[in-house]
């Protein structure tokens, strides 16, 4: 995907006011303000659904990236789908979730824990892989897990991200397909989360300090 396809959010003007939208009222002392709202994410779904079934001619294997990805995915396969229908392709989905590590608090820990069994990677030679990932941020996770995946020798391999942050500690990984590029802060919500908490928030926001020190391990 070319980098002129991305939305690019980081520029001031998309910070919507957290009375512009419904927020839990647990909530709503621990928020700078909203990045992207549910709608728009969704919006944003339906048009990279529809862009990987144009890219695509037969089985995949659709990998999600616990936790954080979880709501991601489970959106991007619905919209897959009734692409997968409208085209008439022929491109059975099939399902498989891999649970990923690394951050505490808002930083990464440089130690990234992956949990997929023996059995289960090497299920995966010779399939065409759509990873799904909530975020790509300095890209270490993306690079490690791709490295690891390789050696069950898929026949290909191809990543999806809702996310990109524009950050200076990236290590120069760009996914397949990006739905938003966003600024260099920490989000929360959507699924995405600041140690277990804000994974029941719909929208994207940008955390503040006060949420930082409630929620700090
Ligand atoms: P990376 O290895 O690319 O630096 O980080 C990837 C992982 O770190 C993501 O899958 C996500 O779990 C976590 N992460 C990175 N940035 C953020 C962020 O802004 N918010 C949240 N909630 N998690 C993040």
């Amino acid at each position: 995907m070319d980098p002129s396809m991305w939305i690019d959010v980081t520029s001031e003007r998309f910070n919507y006011s957290l009375n512009h939208f419904v927020i839990p009222r647990h909530y709503e002392n621990d928020l700078e303000n909203i990045l992207i709202p549910n709608g728009l994410i969704m919006d944003r779904i339906e048009a990279l659904a529809q862009l990987i079934v144009q890219d695509t001619d037969g089985p995949i294997v659709a990998c999600c990236v616990l936790k954080g990805g979880h709501q991601f995915f489970a959106d991007l396969m619905n919209q897959m789908k009734k692409w997968i229908t409208k085209s008439r392709k022929h491109i059975p989905l099939s399902l498989e979730f891999i649970k990923v590590k690394s951050y505490v608090n808002d930083r990464s820990t440089g130690d990234v824990q992956i949990s997929l069994t023996e059995d289960e990677l090497k299920d995966l030679e010779g399939k065409h892989l759509l990873i799904v990932e909530d975020i790509i941020d300095t890209g270490n996770t993306m690079v490690r897990l791709l490295k690891h995946l390789e050696q069950y020798s898929p026949a290909s391999v191809r990543v999806a991200s809702l996310l990109l942050k524009k950050t200076p500690l990236s290590c120069g990984y760009i996914p397949d397909y990006v739905g938003f590029a966003i600024p260099d802060a920490f989000v929360v919500g959507y699924a995405l989360d600041y140690n277990e908490h804000f994974r029941d928030l719909d929208h994207i926001c940008v955390i503040n300090e006060t949420g930082k020190t409630k929620y700090a391990i």
